[in-house]
């Protein structure tokens, strides 16, 4: 079922979601079902897979030399996002992401989400590559998740790169995209921010998930500016419990956003991580529970590859 239409059929009861990531290359798949199996009785509607693009590691050797090394640490997504699909029988959301890519392995990528028969996807555009100040697209790839939108919404329309290919078929992918409730890191303001957000939701995506954010007035505050500018689709929070005492300092400079003064004089008297963890786990059921009674369609967890802390928030909420 395409992400939009479970969320009419819902009609306003809040469906639960949940994002993974592929595991480090050499580990094998368990490790993903170690992560959805405590998750299942709280019948999950989509589990979505995060894209990893390469990076770029220095490693030096015994002669003092130094190899640049191009690495692809979490491939797999669409080989996880099949088997989670053929497995559990549960609609998954793959991430596509623009850097790393040309245009032609775009097409050919979703392509093969097609053929499996995944109709849902969350396209975003990559951050820039670890050392590199700014998002720089491979050759032939996108710059922006708009551009590669527009290139879903063609093949929705059954056009292919290749314009001599005939009886062409449509794809129908279901597109969302991502919402920055503390606006982008790289958007010089809020207006900027949204209006780009526009052109994404103008150009064919039909929902929103949004950035992390500890503060719910922050999410309604974002609902409000998108509906003001236009932006009518649904838009999803995306809640992470802190996990380590260390995410107070890690998790903003990494994803841009802020942490509650309150949260963090709780995290702080924690003597360890096991009690940090308890505190994010409260903090993101009260959360989840205000963001259920201010009408969210959807409440999306970011695992990070663990799920004990998300379970004991679906056992609160759902
Ligand atoms: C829910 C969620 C899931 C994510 N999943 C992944 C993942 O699986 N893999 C991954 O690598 N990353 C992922 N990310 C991170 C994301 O790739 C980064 O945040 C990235 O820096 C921006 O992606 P975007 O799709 O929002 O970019 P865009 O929408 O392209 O925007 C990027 C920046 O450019 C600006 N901008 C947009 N269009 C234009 C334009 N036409 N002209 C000038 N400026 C413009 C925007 O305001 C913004 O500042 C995810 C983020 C979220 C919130």
């Amino acid at each position: 079922m395409r992400v939009i239409e479970a969320i009419e059929k819902a009609k306003g009861s809040p469906l639960f979601t949940f994002e993974i990531l592929p595991p480090e290359k050499g580990m094998d798949i368990k490790s993903i079902y170690d992560t959805i199996d405590p998750l299942i009785e709280f019948d999950p509607s989509f589990i979505e897979v995060t894209y990893h693009r390469e990076e770029v590691e220095f490693r030096e050797h015994g002669d003092g030399s130094i190899e640049r090394k191009v690495l692809r640490k979490r491939p797999g997504t669409v080989g996880i996002s099949a088997a989670i699909k053929f497995k559990y029988g549960i609609e998954v959301i793959p991430h596509i992401i623009c850097g790393g890519f040309n245009i032609e392995e775009t097409e050919n990528g979703l392509i093969d989400l097609h053929f499996l028969g995944i109709n849902n996807l969350l396209a975003v555009r990559g951050d820039n590559l670890p050392g590199e100040k700014y998002f720089s697209a491979s050759k032939g790839g996108h710059h922006y998740a708009s551009d590669l939108i527009r290139q879903i919404m063609d093949l929705n329309n059954g056009i292919y790169l290749d314009e001599e290919l005939k009886n062409t078929a449509p794809t129908n992918f279901c597109t969302g995209v991502a919402g920055y409730p503390e606006k982008h890191a790289e958007s010089p303001n809020f207006q900027t921010d949204i209006k780009y957000l526009k052109e994404k939701i103008d150009a064919g995506a039909e929902y929103i998930v949004t950035q992390m954010f500890f503060d719910n007035s922050m999410y309604f505050d974002f609902v409000d500016r998108c509906r003001e500018a236009g932006i009518n689709v649904p838009i999803v929070p995306g809640l992470k419990p802190i996990a380590t005492k260390s995410q107070l300092n890690t998790l903003p400079k990494t994803f841009s956003i802020s942490i509650p003064e309150d949260l963090q004089l709780e995290i702080d008297k924690c003597k360890d991580n096991k009690q940090a963890r308890q505190i994010g786990v409260e903090w993101a059921i009260m959360q989840s529970k205000e963001l259920v009674a201010g009408g969210a369609p959807v409440m999306h967890y970011f695992t990070m590859g663990k799920s004990d802390n998300i379970r004991q928030i679906a056992k609160a909420v759902f």
